[in-house]
């Protein structure tokens, strides 16, 4: 989560700048196309049903960066959002504000061939591909709005730590189950080549069913593959355990508890899987 940042002067306001799609050059493009190829050929069999079906009602099958008029055109049809473009991270109460408004803010910079399995800030690959496809289930669109409202409401109360930890076990890092298998549907994941396997298929990290107490009591890493997923029942479950939720009780109770450390397990944790920790213990 971001603070102390400062507007730049070509920002307006709001923090958005025009994305001025004829500016990105062909290499821009190129890799692209190179990160989608790889993502769209191994995503099937792996990811949500719902990310697929966001990306063929999109049409971000069609080659290039894509154009945010044009996937707007289609986004705010199915489920009335919008993607608008950033120069970077933006304050956490603009940010909620977007989202409260149907907005989903993406930087519009790309990373270089060099770059491609490994970069710091989120460039538009990971916040256009890995996020934007969900937000055409009507649900998942009802749950990131509703993650908005609830952020406006935690910034008053000095509780955006704990809500942002619900951000990163679901929206980036969340797993879900469909009939008896665990799918992927975090943009972080889904973004990312070595991480769509990792989380899925290697036996290091944790799988644990979701809980909001739990998540919003758990730390997470930024530097590296994640030592616990969560996984959603459903999106409906999701929506209905966090919308529908009084977070006052919650908040109260987690001013006067630890943060759980990431890879820790706990009595009380469904858990799918206990990771080895294996990989986290090697890069230690
Ligand atoms: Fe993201």
């Amino acid at each position: 989560m971001a603070t102390d940042l400062t507007r730049p002067a070509h920002a307006a306001p709001d923090w958005i700048i025009p994305q001025d799609w004829h500016s990105y050059s062909p290499e821009e493009h190129a890799v692209w196309d190179l990160l989608f190829a790889r993502q769209a050929e191994m995503l099937p069999a792996r990811v949500a049903p719902a990310f697929m079906e966001g990306l063929d009602v999109l049409r971000m099958t069609k080659p290039g960066i894509p154009d945010f008029d044009e996937l707007n055109e289609r986004l705010f049809r199915a489920t009335g959002w919008q993607v608008v473009a950033v120069p970077g991270l933006v304050p956490d109460e603009m940010f909620f504000e977007h989202l409260a408004n149907r907005r989903f803010v993406a930087g519009r910079f790309i990373r270089t061939p060099g770059q491609l399995d490994y970069l710091q800030e989120p460039d538009i690959f990971h916040d256009v591909f890995g996020h934007v496809p969900l937000l055409v289930h009507p649900v998942f669109a009802d749950y990131m709005q509703a993650y908005g409202e609830g952020g406006l409401r935690a910034a008053k109360l000095g509780m955006i730590e704990a809500l942002s930890r619900l951000y990163w076990y679901t929206v980036e890092f969340g797993l879900i189950r469909v009939g008896s298998d665990l799918k992927l549907y975090g943009a972080g994941i889904v973004s990312s080549y070595g991480e769509s396997i990792f989380a899925l298929d290697d036996a290091s990290p944790n799988r644990i069913g979701f809980d909001l107490e739990r998540v919003m009591r758990t730390r997470y890493r930024i530097d590296d593959y994640q030592q616990n997923y969560f996984v959603i029942d459903s999106f409906e479950d999701l929506l209905r355990q966090t919308r529908d939720a009084d977070l006052g009780p919650i908040y109260d109770r987690l001013r006067d508890l630890d943060a759980i450390d990431v890879g820790q397990l706990l009595p009380s944790d469904q858990v799918l899987h206990a990771g080895t920790q294996r990989y986290a213990r090697a890069r230690a």
